[in-house]
């Protein structure tokens, strides 16, 4: 799945459009950085099952500047990637 080159300014104007709370939760602050790579949640069933590759949650990582606190939102529902599995973009 290849990423805009803008990705971390396409991440924040998603998350503008949408209405997200800017504040941080943990502290005080309301400044964050826009991880410039997707983190990929990995999804484990409760059967034990391993399947390969295992289903994961493409997703955009903000961090508080303050004091570390991670945020993910999916990159299917920020527009990103069809959620049936391709590439929106
Ligand atoms: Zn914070």
């Amino acid at each position: 799945m290849p990423l805009p080159e803008n990705f971390q300014r396409e991440v924040l104007d998603a998350l503008n459009r949408k209405g997200i709370s800017p504040g941080c939760e943990l502290c005080p602050a309301n400044s964050w950085s826009v991880a410039d790579q997707a983190v990929t949640l990995i999804v484990s069933k409760l059967d034990g099952r391993m399947a390969l590759p295992p289903p994961n949650i493409p997703s955009a990582a903000l961090v508080c500047n303050n004091c570390g606190n991670v945020r993910l939102f999916a990159l299917s529902v920020l527009g990103f990637m069809d959620p049936k599995g391709g590439d929106a973009k």
